[in-house]
């Protein structure tokens, strides 16, 4: 493709972008085929001879955005948001078009001098102390294996990269029923083991009891464990788990833990002072994941991993074979040694755009009003009386179901069946989880092209579908 080609196709790919966004709203939010009906149309064979472009283009839009289910939709409602905020779009083409590879300051001297500076931003957006510094992971999942690491080599006194974990104390790591998958998964992947993520239960609130973590401590301290890390949890998955942060972070200073705090979703609403309670004490902790590809609006992969002693870090995760290293450069940045992968996207650019596009008055706007909303909805449904608010919302989530007075039958499978009407419905997506020993349904607020109007057409969606079950 030669350059002539190429401004020719970047400038289809950029208009059918901006029609893409624009009949979203008619589209089905979630995807409408089957398992195995995409994969049918593509070709079983690679090419062997160069294909034009007019084919290769008019092959994806006929295949690919029908198949696909519209995260970027004003009725998304399910899972968390993963938005894609205009603005940042802009960036993430700039930055595909660099291409570069951003491992080290020599391989990218803008994109690791950008960072770090949109790493400050974001630090300085959520009002965290100043001594906290940080990088941008790929997701979530990897910053808290990364903080899982540090908390292991922490407590091996960094000799387990070395020697293994044969031989060695038994570590523990603590953490909340209502934490994310991926804090087992990171233990499983850091050699910790499932059976040492210790879950300690919950209060009615869903917050992790203090009192049973200093428990479950003492006694794994008398059995010869060696109590690591405690994972905190802000804004859980399920239906929104917070634990109380100042609390748990005061017992883990004093039991000399690691303390990790994962906001993967609630971190963005930090940006606004009145949300911040809900973390009071953070900077208590020596890690802090929040993910601004979720709600804050940078196109994924992007998710803020900030830790007070970087050090710790890079000690962990520093790797230096002769070909990475950089002479005479001592003192600056190379962001590989913060992660777990070597080769790194260059995401700080997107993260520019967006906060200086929308500013972070503009992003508060945004966030306040799907906190808002959210809560309408779920006054509206709480007075209705075949519907139950099952959680109360907590930032823009919460859950409810469908419980008609006097149903006989099964209302776990009622909520299903609901979910999935809904769902092939179209106008709005929902997702269900289990909460109680129920199945109910979550709502979550959050898509950028999201307007108070969206709150009527689902109330009127899910009320209209639950009456015809
Ligand atoms: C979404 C989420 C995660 C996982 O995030 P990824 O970036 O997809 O790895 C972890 N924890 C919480 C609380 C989340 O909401």
């Amino acid at each position: 493709m030669d350059n002539n080609e190429f401004r020719k196709w970047s400038h289809k790919a950029s208009d059918w972008s901006a029609d893409y966004r624009e009949t979203l709203d008619d589209r089905p939010v979630r995807a409408q085929v089957k398992p195995g009906e995409i994969g049918k149309l593509i070709e079983e064979v690679p090419p062997e001879m160069a294909q034009d472009m007019e084919t290769i283009f008019a092959d994806f839009d006929r295949i690919i955005p029908g198949g696909m289910t519209h995260w970027q939709h004003p009725r998304f409602f399910a899972y968390f948001p993963s938005n894609a905020a205009p603005a940042a779009l802009i960036a993430e083409q700039l930055a595909n078009t660099i291409g570069a590879q951003c491992m080290l300051w020599q391989t990218s001297p803008a994109a690791t001098e950008l960072e770090v500076k949109m790493v400050d931003w974001l630090r300085q957006a959520l009002d965290l102390p100043e001594e906290f510094k940080g990088t941008f992971q790929d997701t979530a999942s990897s910053s808290t294996l990364c903080a899982i690491l540090t908390m292991r080599e922490r407590a091996l006194n960094w000799t387990g990269n070395k020697t293994g974990l044969a031989g060695q104390k038994t570590l523990r790591v603590y953490a909340s029923k209502g934490t994310h998958s991926s804090i087992d998964k990171a233990m499983w992947v850091a050699g910790l083991g499932q059976d040492n993520l210790v879950h300690i239960p919950i209060d009615a609130k869903g917050a992790m009891r203090a009192d049973l973590l200093q428990e479950a401590i003492d006694a794994d301290r008398k059995a010869g464990y060696l109590p690591a890390g405690l994972v905190v949890c802000v804004g859980g998955t399920s239906i929104g788990a917070t634990d109380n942060v100042e609390a748990l972070c005061a017992l883990g200073r004093r039991e000399d833990l690691f303390i990790h705090v994962d906001a993967a979703w609630a971190g963005s609403a930090m940006i606004c002072p009145e949300y911040r309670h809900l973390w009071q004490g953070v900077e208590m902790a020596d890690s802090i994941v929040f993910n601004p590809h979720k709600w804050l609006g940078a196109p994924m992969e992007c998710s803020a991993h900030f830790v007070r002693e970087p050090e710790a870090l890079v000690r962990t995760l520093a790797i230096q074979p002769e070909y990475l290293k950089t002479y005479g450069k001592e003192g600056l940045v190379n962001f590989s040694e913060w992660s777990v992968q070597l080769g790194r996207r260059f995401r700080a650019l997107k993260i520019w755009f967006l906060l200086r596009a929308y500013g972070l008055e503009g992003l508060r706007t945004m966030i306040r009003n799907h906190v808002n909303w959210t809560q309408k909805l779920a006054t509206q449904l709480q007075g209705e009386s075949d519907f139950e608010v099952t959680s109360q919302p907590v930032l823009a989530l919460f859950s409810f179901r469908y419980a008609p007075p006097g149903y006989e039958g099964d209302l776990d499978e009622l909520n299903r069946r609901l979910v999935n009407t809904i769902n092939d419905d179209g106008r709005i997506y929902l997702t269900q989880t289990l909460h109680g020993g129920m199945q109910v349904i979550r709502f979550t607020a959050g898509s950028y092209e999201m307007e108070e109007n969206d709150i009527t057409i689902a109330f009127e969606t899910i009320c209209e579908l639950a009456r015809a079950l």
